[in-house]
């Protein structure tokens, strides 16, 4: 049977098949706490060969969970805006923002950036440190355009996205799964646990939890239980398991 999910670190730029038509869920960590963590593997779990890629922003006990979860690509999301502010708080160069997150996962070969900052300077960083894919475009599904992966000239392979929870949410863009990706061209979404755990359906709830980020018992005041949320977007996006290599003949 013909997976429909991949992982960034699945592409081959020289087979078209490892990409098109293909979907490749991200999650951008974001600092979440392990028991929003958990909460997004046991809604992922329930569904059969979810693959996944994570952008780790910290060391946390889920990463055991995350290993050993061989569905999923653990790759890194550095955060350069302290470093931009002149806040040497996460680090004192990119380099320094890097290598630490490499030192709690070593094997990463897929990168993306917290609020996608980038640079030519910073992907010499991410190729000297070994990362392979830079998933740091951000073209919007309704740009109407196909996309694919492809090579930059540093080496690097460049993985466009099209799609973000809070983009939806920020251009009020209803989601509808069978609008948003395309047969023709690689698929990658972007969720944020924080996000799926509070099924936001605006930025109210981020933004008032905000300072509740680890306090999970306050934080699940929060939720959204009323709506249709980024819960629920996020399974739909999962439910395609279901249909998997049957999903474009539909
Ligand atoms: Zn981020």
């Amino acid at each position: 049977m013909k997976e429909i999910f991949k992982r960034i670190c699945d592409i081959d730029l020289g087979k078209k098949d490892s990409w098109q038509g293909k979907i490749f869920l991200t999650l951008d960590v974001d600092w979440a706490c392990d028991e929003v963590l958990n909460y997004v593997i046991d809604v992922i779990e329930e569904y059969k060969n979810i693959k996944a890629t994570w952008f780790l922003t910290h060391n946390t006990d889920v990463l055991e969970r995350l290993l050993e979860n061989k569905n999923f690509e653990i790759g890194i999301h550095p955060n350069f805006n302290n470093l931009l502010e002149g806040n040497f708080s996460l680090g004192r160069s990119k380099d320094e923002v890097i290598k630490k997150l490499m030192s709690i996962v070593p094997d990463a070969i897929s990168v993306r950036s917290h609020s996608m900052t980038q640079s030519s300077q910073i992907i010499d960083n991410f190729l000297k440190r070994g990362l392979k894919f830079d998933c740091n475009h951000f073209i919007p599904h309704h740009s109407q355009n196909s996309l694919f992966p492809w090579k930059h000239w540093s080496g690097i392979i460049k993985v466009p996205y099209m799609w973000e929870d809070d983009i939806a949410i920020l251009e009020k863009d209803p989601f509808k799964v069978s609008k948003i990706l395309k047969s023709d061209s690689i698929n990658v979404i972007d969720f944020h646990p924080h996000h799926i755990f509070l099924n936001s359906i605006d930025m109210r709830a981020y933004n008032e939890s905000k300072n509740f980020y680890s306090n999970f018992k306050k934080l699940k005041k929060y939720r959204n239980n009323q709506k249709n949320g980024v819960e629920n977007w996020f399974r739909s996006v999962l439910e395609i398991s279901n249909e998997d290599s049957n999903y474009w003949k539909n």
